[in-house]
């Protein structure tokens, strides 16, 4: 195997899958995986290339890009999102779909893990134009997504909407009813109550753990969140929900700071009215986006972009806890600098395990063919995302490391495990 260090300031890992090896790298070193376990899981285990030709409303024909990678089915079906944005890539994708199989694995689901994307921007197409492009996808992909074989979601730039054209195509293409292809669906169409809040309520619990862990009280505590869409602006409503009070939000179009706490209510009221979009709520002032994340803050939640906690960032920290909503939001040069600095950071595998968790849940409800309240899905969730966090957190202090690597090296022995005792050619 060959391990690189992530601390070479002039090493910057431009590829995101190189950001996965690197931590994957650390933690097998520590964990002490053998080089053969290391090898596979180095080496997503499928990936798919579609061109996508879709006839515009101007009447032009586009071809796009799409893809799905399947990193592992060792622990079961791989699972994972769809991304619609323009810098998904077979690098990007790869990246995340390992994430999934460590993700999934933390969060104690028999899944493996993969993902797919589309190189678009939905924000640019029309609701014709997106689903003539999801169903086609669906189509192109008709052979690798499967009830038991790869299980698509919702991931950025895509929603329960798509996944409801998803399951329209996929159901015609196979000749049935096929709920289970997909999760992250509308409720009422197979969706579990819960599932759209359900990153968000995860980023919370794992918040209020590891507060717990720190002896600090939430009614005491301050956070910035990054990002204002499915999964930032419910963590930001549930947090303070909690009594944590917000005094930094954002999203692409705008970032605002309120020394007392910003009305997280109006907020989210106000970009409900005002076509997603933060631009022009007046409940903070305006800061420049790289402000929120040295904000002066106890808490924050990185939940919109990968890379943006760079080195550099990390340096200029005031948080003393970093809970990462998003997927990839710190880079792995920037780890050294957080663990130096005490900061404690609940990485992505385990603080945003909770839309998968109740994707899960979906899909059980879906092959069960009957379906839980949202009371039951949300106890559910929690007592699972607690078992996860304190798993961690047992890990990090067994192996004397960080979160991350301790969420890695939980990860690592449950696919271990299923790699030795399945075998090999
Ligand atoms: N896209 C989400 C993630 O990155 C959810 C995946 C799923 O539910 O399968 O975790």
């Amino acid at each position: 195997m060959t391990t690189k260090t992530n601390t070479a300031p002039a090493e910057q890992h431009e590829s995101m899958f190189d950001a996965v090896l690197a931590r994957l790298d650390v933690a097998a070193k520590i964990y002490g995986l053998s080089d053969d376990v290391a090898n596979i899981l180095r080496n997503p285990q499928k990936q798919v290339k579609v061109s996508i030709p879709v006839m515009m409303d101007n009447g032009k024909m586009q071809v796009f890009e799409g893809f799905r990678t399947v990193h592992s089915t060792i622990l079961g079906p791989s699972k994972g999102g769809i991304r619609y944005a323009m810098d998904v890539c077979d690098d990007e994708v790869k990246a995340l779909s390992a994430w999934m199989t460590f993700k999934c694995a933390v969060a104690n689901l028999p899944y493996g893990g993969g993902k797919g994307g589309i190189k678009c921007n939905p924000r640019e197409m029309s609701v014709g134009e997106l689903e003539r492009l999801t169903k086609a996808y669906t189509v192109a992909m008709a052979d690798v997504f499967g009830v038991d074989r790869d299980i698509p979601a919702p991931d950025m730039g895509t929603s329960g909407r798509e996944m409801a054209w998803l399951v329209d195509a996929y159901n015609k293409t196979h000749r049935g009813d096929f709920p289970g292809v997909t999760t992250g669906k509308p409720v009422g169409l197979g969706g579990s109550l819960g599932r759209d809040a359900a990153t968000g309520r995860g980023v919370m619990i794992s918040t209020l753990a590891a507060l717990a862990k720190m002896k600090l009280d939430p009614k005491n505590v301050t956070a910035a969140v990054q990002g204002f869409g499915n999964v930032g602006s419910h963590a930001a409503r549930l947090l303070n929900e909690q009594g944590i009070k917000i005094c930094a939000i954002g999203d692409h179009t705008a970032t605002l700071w309120n020394e007392k706490g910003i009305d997280i209510k109006a907020a989210l009221d106000y970009v409900k009215a005002n076509g997603n979009i933060l631009k022009g709520f007046t409940g903070g002032v305006e800061i420049k986006p790289s402000e929120l994340l040295t904000a002066n803050v106890d808490v924050l939640v990185p939940a919109a972009l990968q890379n943006v906690i760079t080195e550099d960032v990390a340096n200029n920290i005031k948080a003393k806890l970093i809970i990462e909503g998003a997927n990839g939001p710190t880079t792995p040069e920037a780890d050294p600098i957080l663990q130096q600095k005490g900061v404690i950071v609940v990485p992505d595998i385990l603080a945003n395990g909770g839309g998968v968790t109740v994707s899960y849940f979906e899909w059980v409800q879906n092959k069960y063919g009957h379906y839980w309240t949202e009371a039951e899905v949300n106890t559910k969730h929690d007592a699972s995302m607690n078992a996860a966090f304190e798993n961690v957190w047992n890990n990090a202090e067994q192996y004397k490391t960080t979160m991350r690597i301790g969420a890695y090296i939980a990860a690592l022995k449950k696919v271990e495990l299923g790699i030795k005792a399945k075998g090999w050619y």
